[in-house]
């Protein structure tokens, strides 16, 4: 994140301290946002303009607590891929994540108050849009080879103990964000599975006989989710 970014982004926190008598100026290495203290005669425009007249000390401090908090900072797979997560908090009520393949990063930006939830809710944001975006792009193909023909509705959320639901009789597929870490494979695999609940509520042989015609490797594939499923 490049300074124009963040001023741009009002990421310029100003503080009235009394007593204080001259302009402080500091960077938060967890916030990365610059924070300035001024005293009572210096108006923001005259802080402004002193923070860019300090704009090369900034950028130094911002890269170096940058490069530090993405070695604390856990991976997290998207699609098999591993992404090193580079947060910065946002003073606004807003989400965002997004993915920067060439780089390897998801930058997330989230309310300051909610700390890492808020970055936690990002990246579902942005798992949700993915998984739909995956099975929108592959559905069509493993409805014409299944034979299955439901007006579905797909549903992406946050669930803990399930990599997705099928209810036959709403049409109803739900994925978990959490499938989002694997490979396409594995998400075909779990994607085709609800599928097949369409026609057979089971895991029986029927069940079993549709994935082997249609995924050949699902078992392998299955394997890859370690949780019995
Ligand atoms: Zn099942």
């Amino acid at each position: 994140m490049q300074l124009e970014d963040i001023m741009s982004e009002s990421k310029i926190i100003f503080k009235r301290r009394r007593g204080v008598r001259r302009l402080i100026l500091k960077v938060n290495p967890l916030t990365l946002a610059i924070e300035l203290t001024l005293p009572w005669w210096v108006t923001y425009a005259e802080g402004r303009s002193f923070v860019l007249k300090n704009k090369d000390w900034i950028e130094n401090k911002l890269n170096d607590y940058t490069q530090k908090a993405n070695h604390k900072k856990n991976q997290q797979f998207i699609l098999g891929q591993p992404y090193r997560i580079n947060h910065l908090d946002n003073s606004q009520k807003t989400y965002k994540a997004k993915l920067d393949k060439e780089n390897g990063v998801i930058y997330v930006i989230s309310p300051l108050e909610l700390g890492l939830e808020g970055v936690t809710q990002s990246i579902r944001m942005l798992q949700k849009e993915i998984l739909y975006e995956f099975v929108l792009s592959t559905n069509h193909y493993w409805e014409e080879k299944m034979s299955i023909h439901p007006e579905l509705s797909l549903y992406v959320k946050y669930m803990k103990s399930q990599w997705g639901n099928c209810r036959p009789r709403l049409k109803k597929i739900t994925l978990s964000t959490e499938l989002c870490a694997f490979n396409h494979e594995v998400i075909e695999y779990v994607w085709v599975h609800e599928l097949a609940h369409i026609r057979f509520a089971n895991h029986g042989k029927e069940f079993k006989a549709l994935l082997d015609k249609v995924m050949p490797d699902w078992r392998v594939r299955s394997a890859q989710l370690k949780t019995q499923y």
